[in-house]
């Protein structure tokens, strides 16, 4: 955006509390429109036949350079405080039923977004939360969710730190593709739900059921390391001869082909040593798993309330 004497030009200025686009406004001065950012009356340019876009400038000689960031940040308010309703990112967790995916992996439980119409009873612009002022403050029944517009300034973790104790949930939402120029549709298209474009920068609900699926994910974790068999692998083949599984149906059978694909295999390994050992753990190529105990560990799967894929 050019910038001269009276600040940058731009398309949006501010008229009766709203944002309002040049087009949508009186020519000259009668337009009555005051910059979103530094408040100084405008001028509309805007009269049919004009060589240059239509556009607003101050009035007055000015250094005001965050006209339309401000404009954005109005802009986007104006419409979640219209349509009192906004499409976010609702976030579950899953555990998977195959045993691997529990084992040697910090999280266990597989996020999962799903899109959540929210409709607001209430919306209030820039209200202060106690030593925190959020752009937004929606009311849902009595809950509160605090929404955080985006254009060059993201959360910080001062503000993170704030949002984490007064434990509301904060949703962030990312503007900065608009930074040269706003197109109102498209900024309702993402509150319609481009998701991509929102990020929870704390939700209370989402942090809980993490953990709940994270303490779940614990116990089958620990049933696991308690109940592990091995295996010895064969050959070039890869042969095992005690599959606890298919040991009265084949005499062998190749890992590639069955163990990769079975929900009891945790890993494979060869000449793994442990701390003090002077001896591999695993002088041959070995395979763990909890095969022998298939039904304990199915039951112990749905007692969890996984699901398992037959
Ligand atoms: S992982 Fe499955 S197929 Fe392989 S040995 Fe264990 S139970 Fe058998
Ligand atoms: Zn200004």
């Amino acid at each position: 955006m050019m910038k001269h004497d009276y600040g940058e030009i731009f398309e949006w200025g501010l008229k009766d509390g709203k944002v309002i686009h040049i087009d949508n406004v009186e020519n000259g001065l009668a337009c009555n429109c005051f910059c979103p950012d530094c408040e100084a009356p405008l001028v509309a340019f805007n009269r049919q036949g004009n060589k240059r876009v239509n556009h607003f400038q101050h009035k007055n000689k000015s250094n005001c350079t965050n006209s339309y960031e401000t404009a954005l940040h109005y802009l986007a308010k104006q419409i979640i405080l219209e349509t009192k309703s906004l499409t976010v990112p609702d976030i579950y967790f899953s555990l998977s039923s195959y045993a691997q995916s529990f084992y040697g992996v910090t999280h266990t439980s597989e996020r999962k977004i799903n899109k959540q119409i929210l409709k607001f009873d209430k919306v209030e612009v820039e209200r202060s939360e106690q030593n925190f002022r959020p752009d937004l403050k929606c009311y849902i029944n009595e809950k509160i969710l605090l929404i955080e517009i985006a254009v060059t300034h993201f959360v910080d973790p001062d503000k993170r730190e704030k949002i984490l104790n007064k434990n509301i949930p904060l949703l962030e939402i990312d503007l900065s593709e608009f930074e040269r120029a706003i197109q109102k549709d498209k900024l309702i298209e993402i509150f319609r739900g481009k998701i991509d474009k929102m990020k929870w920068v704390y939700n209370p609900k989402i942090k809980e059921r993490h953990q709940f699926a994270e303490s779940k994910g614990a116990i089958v974790k620990n049933y696991i390391s308690k109940n592990l068999d091995s295996h010895k692998i064969y050959g070039k083949d890869h042969n095992i001869y005690d599959c606890p599984i298919y040991k009265n149906i084949y005499d062998k059978i190749k890992v590639e082909d069955e163990c990769y694909r079975c929900r009891y295999f945790v890993g494979e390994y060869q000449g793994v040593y442990e701390i003090g050992d002077e001896q591999p753990k695993f002088p041959d190529t070995t395979l763990e798993c909890v095969g022998h105990k298939a039904n304990e560990f199915d039951k112990l799967l749905k007692s969890v309330g996984i699901k398992i894929k037959e």
